[in-house]
């Protein structure tokens, strides 16, 4: 099984490394015919605009949606509001494939990034995650259908719904490969 990440900008080697070390292959992303290679995707951090840019001419924004209805995907950060809907920037074209409205960069510009202990529920377990969170969306309305993975206080910051899952974080910067196990586990039961 391969897992791709969409290359075309942002942060898509660490979550690379991150498949690596849990025994899985991942595949960088830039041509449509890429898709038909892998089994999930991984849209990973960066930027939402540049990422709306890149799907209309190297990679096919509805064929990356196609891919999407039919095989798990998980956003992270950018990819996030990639996954949600709402957000109010003309700029950003949102796959709209979960049930949130989210806002970009809602705690600040890049020198107010942070890290904080979240609180993670996996497969009806609680624990704690350390996430960091680098000109992080935020969630703004939910779904019925929407499931919070994880809070930040009483705020949600990952959401599973059906066979897509988004966190407003980076799970692939935490050392801590729990989240994209999960991911993995999804896909192969
Ligand atoms: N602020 C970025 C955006 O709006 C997301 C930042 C990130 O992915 N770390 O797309």
């Amino acid at each position: 099984m391969k897992i791709g990440i969409l290359g075309i900008q942002g942060a898509y080697h660490k979550h690379a490394e991150m498949l690596r070390s849990l025994g899985v292959e991942p595949l960088i992303i830039r041509y449509n015919a890429q898709l038909e290679e892998i089994s999930a995707l991984i849209i990973p951090g960066g930027e939402s605009t540049a990422f709306s840019m890149q799907l209309s001419f190297r990679l096919d924004f509805e064929k990356v949606r196609d891919f999407a209805l039919s095989h798990p995907v998980f956003g992270t950060c950018a990819g996030m509001i990639m996954l949600g809907k709402g957000d109010n920037d003309p700029r950003v074209r949102q796959l709209k494939l979960m049930d949130f409205t989210v806002l970009r960069n809602a705690y600040g510009a890049q020198t107010e990034s942070f890290t904080a202990e979240l609180d993670l529920t996996l497969n009806g377990e609680k624990s704690a995650f350390h996430g960091v969170f680098i000109r992080a969306p935020r969630i703004d309305s939910l779904g019925e259908k929407v499931k919070v993975l994880a809070r930040h206080g009483t705020e949600p910051v990952m959401a599973e719904q059906g066979h897509f899952l988004a966190a407003s974080f980076h799970p692939e910067l935490s050392g801590d490969g729990r989240i994209h196990r999960y991911f993995i586990e999804r896909i192969t039961t």
